[in-house]
């Protein structure tokens, strides 16, 4: 009998921060994938995790020693408008535990049965969006994204139903911990300054260490902008769009969570939705800045008790914390783009430089992922020929690669180390939506599993072109392009 060390910090917190509650039991679990990568980096038994005992702890069907089994309180600002009461309706925390390293991981099954927090939902998961989620959760972490991850993936063996009836699953999934900006909501909403005060000690010791002193809540502010600032650039500088940022699905760690009705953009334009929810586009490609921010300011709010008794000076100070946002997601973009087009040093010029390029690509219909890498590809060549024919509009772009060719000598770099710098931060490889939806369909309807284990492994290797591979690279056919992705509930 192995058994996992499991050290259940949130557990510990007062009973008002969850709802102990057990999975519901899945007729006939099997084992779609386990990430056997991840599983031994957090120090478990991958062996017993393949066997009946792991695979039952994977759909929920058997606890073992030591786990948490909750489910937490949360609420959240969905849409611009405030729900009291969300919290885990689909989601159990199996509990934490310390890897190798010694940081601290959550465990919780998505789609493990009901909870005291289901409201009208079944508590269940559908197998599309949990392909989907792993999918994209690993490809955010091979591109270096902060990211929750998946461990694994099961099949119940039961059907779910949603506007038709499908097969229903359960995803493992792995974060730094499920604390999110509608958790401290949560407990602001009720007046509970004291479980405030706890849970952002909680998160300080958790999270931000560095935060531990006098003015820690304001420090943890600080930091929380300063990770989601860091985070979201990341997210414009790949093409991604989460599709349901709402303040229950923030990370108060800075991870990407919740991957309902995320995608990833093929060609450039700012205002690019996919959600089917998200019908007047508050959360197209080009607002997740703002809206960041605008999350981050509830955030603010709901630590104001923490931050001064007089709450004017509270909000003052809150106003400060929250001025540094967009200084700093600006400084974070500009690294991230400078890097993308093999500039190591900087000049004031460079901003316009690649809102040029980004303009030329929106008015020529380019692909945003291509256009990089192959600029990348084609750097130390005499020009960009291959880039140049992503673009409707080809005479444009002859005259910004001037530009940004005159721009490369002023670089005292090698050319060498150039190329493979921007070979290392503008993928070939992204989850592209039509084949995300192409794996789903072979999964779903025809029950195989084949084409999800190879777009996994394409995904993993994002910077390195694979043989045989090409097909993943390429942008989607006109008939192939996906209009709306659909979240998981
Ligand atoms: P999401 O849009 O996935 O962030 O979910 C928003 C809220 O709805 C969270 O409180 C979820 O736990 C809850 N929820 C989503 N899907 C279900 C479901 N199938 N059953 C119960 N609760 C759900
Ligand atoms: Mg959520």
């Amino acid at each position: 009998m192995v058994s996992i060390a499991f050290d259940n910090s949130y557990a510990r917190l007062p009973q008002r921060f969850f709802a102990a509650v057990a999975p519901t039991p899945v007729a006939a679990p099997k084992l779609i994938r386990l990430n056997t990568p991840l599983a031994s980096e957090l120090g478990l038994d991958v062996d017993w995790l393949q066997g009946p005992e792991g695979v039952a702890m994977l759909s929920g069907n058997g606890m073992p020693a030591g786990a948490a089994s909750i489910a937490t309180a949360y609420a959240g600002h969905q849409f611009g408008g405030f729900s009291p009461q969300l919290g885990d309706g689909r989601a159990i925390l199996l509990g934490e535990v310390i890897d190798k390293s010694g940081k601290r991981y959550d465990l919780q099954l998505k789609g493990a049965g009901p909870t005291p927090f289901s409201r009208r939902g079944d508590g269940r998961a559908a197998l599309g969006p949990v392909l989907r989620e792993y999918l994209v959760s690993e490809a955010m972490a091979a591109l270096g994204v902060p990211t929750t991850r998946a461990l694994a993936a099961v099949l119940t063996g039961e059907i779910v139903r949603r506007e038709t009836l499908l097969p229903g699953a359960v995803l493992t999934r792995v974060a730094s911990s499920h604390i999110r900006i509608g958790t401290f909501q949560y407990f602001a909403a009720r007046g509970d300054i004291e479980a405030l005060r706890l849970l952002a000690d909680h998160v300080i010791a958790r999270h931000y260490p560095a935060c531990a002193g006098e003015d820690r809540h304001l420090a943890l502010l600080e930091a929380v902008i300063t990770a989601q600032a860091a985070l979201v650039a990341q997210w414009m500088t790949i093409g991604f769009i989460h599709g349901v940022m709402n303040t229950d699905n923030m990370s108060i760690a800075g991870e990407t969570i919740d991957y309902g009705p995320c995608a990833f953009m093929d060609t450039y334009h700012p205002t690019t939705v996919f959600s089917s929810i998200d019908e007047h586009g508050r959360y197209a490609f080009g607002n997740q800045p703002p809206i960041a921010r605008w999350n981050l300011t509830r955030l603010a709010e709901a630590l104001l008790p923490l931050l001064a008794d007089d709450q004017s000076k509270a909000v003052s100070i809150a106003e400060n914390a929250l001025d540094q946002f967009d200084p700093q997601f600006q400084a974070r973009l500009i690294t991230g783009f400078r890097r993308k087009l093999g500039l190591a040093t900087n000049e004031a010029e460079d901003v316009e430089l690649i809102k040029a390029l980004l303009d030329t690509m929106q008015q020529g219909d380019a692909d945003f992922t291509l256009v990089f890498r192959r600029l990348s590809e084609e750097v130390g060549q005499e020009s960009a020929a291959a880039c140049r024919s992503l673009f409707g509009n080809p005479a444009a772009f002859d005259a910004w690669e001037a530009r940004w060719r005159q721009r490369l000598l002023r670089e005292s770099g090698l050319a060498e180390a150039r190329h493979d710098t921007m070979m290392g931060v503008n993928p070939m490889y992204i989850p592209r939506n039509h084949q995300i939806e192409a794996v789903i369909e072979a999964a779903v309807e025809r029950d195989d599993l084949a084409p999800f284990e190879v777009l996994l492994g394409v995904l993993g290797q994002p910077f390195d072109a694979q043989p045989g591979h090409e097909e993943y690279a390429r942008p989607p056919a006109a008939h192939e392009r996906v209009l709306a992705t659909f979240c998981g509930t």
